[in-house]
């Protein structure tokens, strides 16, 4: 007889995106991973959102990956490839979630981690994660392309391996993200929603789809709706932006380097890349960690924020599966989430009925 209190020897761990989707990353095979377990990321229903959208919405919680971001997709993938390669060192342009995600996956291979980070505001949380990593941080006196261009060189001339997004096997490791979705709702939602920075992700979600569909996983690929920030929405426009600005730093991109790509996903899926403001992006950011228990950094609820947006301009038909996929983790920059907020509500005297008054108990 099985005691309900056994230990489930049985249960595995999950292995991470490498090990866990083998057979739909051949340029892997044979190749030893890298990895901190990443992926296996939780789909959470939001009651909420399910409300505003008058369907049924889930959020996939990328902030629940090992640094934090769904960038460790890839970057286990990026890795293991720069070890094979007998690479040295690795190098990214960042000031965020891919100098933190590459610095961990390169101390674990034991890589030499190199940022580059330009001129100007760098974000301390992500920084702090680098720093951690045992990474080189070098500081450019120039701009991100002063940087990228620098990291190139890097790796032209030197036993370096860059794992910028302009490197096409993140988006490899990073469409796992799509599996996982529908391997978790046993089919494809009817609509995707992501932010929209470089545009790796969005690209590589589509990937992912489109995939499982030739394979006949699914039976239909949904939608991918993107969303930019307004201030740093060259999709949208169709023209570079020579100045992003937005709080969202994440997705604060001029000329994103999966483009052509994330066109093709909006084109081939029939779906839309639209912008949202930053005040939309900071409501949503309030209203998932309030409502949903979700706490992300502000690029990551621009998704969300599109969706409300689109359902306020009656755009959004009810009763639709929609997956909204929340791309980092809230602590990685607390500065933001507090910005005109007060950490502390009241002082009191330690005396129970101060404290029950003060919290509005009766
Ligand atoms: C990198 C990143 C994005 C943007 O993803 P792209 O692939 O550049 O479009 C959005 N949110 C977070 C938290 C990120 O780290």
């Amino acid at each position: 007889m099985t005691s309900v209190d056994a230990p489930r020897r049985g249960r595995r761990q999950w292995r991470g995106v490498v090990e866990e989707y083998r057979e739909w990353l051949p340029l892997l095979d044979g190749v030893p991973v890298v990895s901190l377990g990443e992926g296996g990321t939780p789909l959470v229903r939001s009651e909420w959102l399910s409300r505003v959208v008058d369907g049924e919405v889930w959020l996939k919680v990328e902030g629940d990956n090992p640094t934090g971001s769904f960038k460790d997709r890839g970057m286990t993938a990026a890795i293991s490839a720069a070890l094979r390669d007998n690479a040295e060192a690795v190098v990214c342009a960042s000031t965020g979630n891919t100098s933190a995600s590459m610095s961990a996956y390169a101390a674990r291979a034991q890589l030499t981690p190199i940022v580059l980070v330009p001129h100007g505001r760098i974000a301390a949380g992500k920084m702090a994660q680098a720093v951690m990593h045992g990474a080189s941080v070098i500081q450019v006196r120039g701009n991100f392309d002063d940087c990228l261009r620098l990291a190139r060189e890097l790796a032209d001339g030197y036993p370096v391996s860059l794992v910028n997004s302009v490197n096409p096997i993140r988006l490899q490791g990073q469409k796992t993200a799509a599996f996982e979705v529908v391997d978790r709702l046993g089919g494809a939602p009817d609509v995707h929603v992501l932010p929209v920075g470089n545009a790796g992700n969005v690209s590589a979600y589509w990937l992912g789809y489109c995939e499982y569909a030739a394979a006949g996983m699914i039976d239909h690929r949904p939608q991918m709706w993107g969303f930019q920030a307004a201030g740093a929405a060259p999709l949208v426009s169709g023209v570079q932006v020579s100045h992003p600005d937005t709080v969202a730093t994440a997705i604060r991109v001029g000329n994103p380097a999966s483009w052509q790509l994330a066109v093709a996903a909006r084109e081939e899926s029939g779906g839309r890349i639209d912008a949202v403001s930053d005040e939309e992006i900071i409501a949503a950011q309030r209203e998932l960690a309030s409502r949903d228990g979700v706490f992300v950094e502000p690029a990551s609820a621009a998704g969300a924020a599109g969706l409300v947006q689109l359902v306020a301009r009656g755009e959004v038909r009810s009763g639709q599966q929609v997956v909204v996929t929340v791309t980092g983790h809230g602590l990685k920059d607390t500065d933001a989430a507090l910005q005109g907020r007060q950490l502390v509500d009241r002082v009191v005297e330690p005396d129970l009925q101060a404290a029950a008054e003060a919290a509005g108990l009766r």
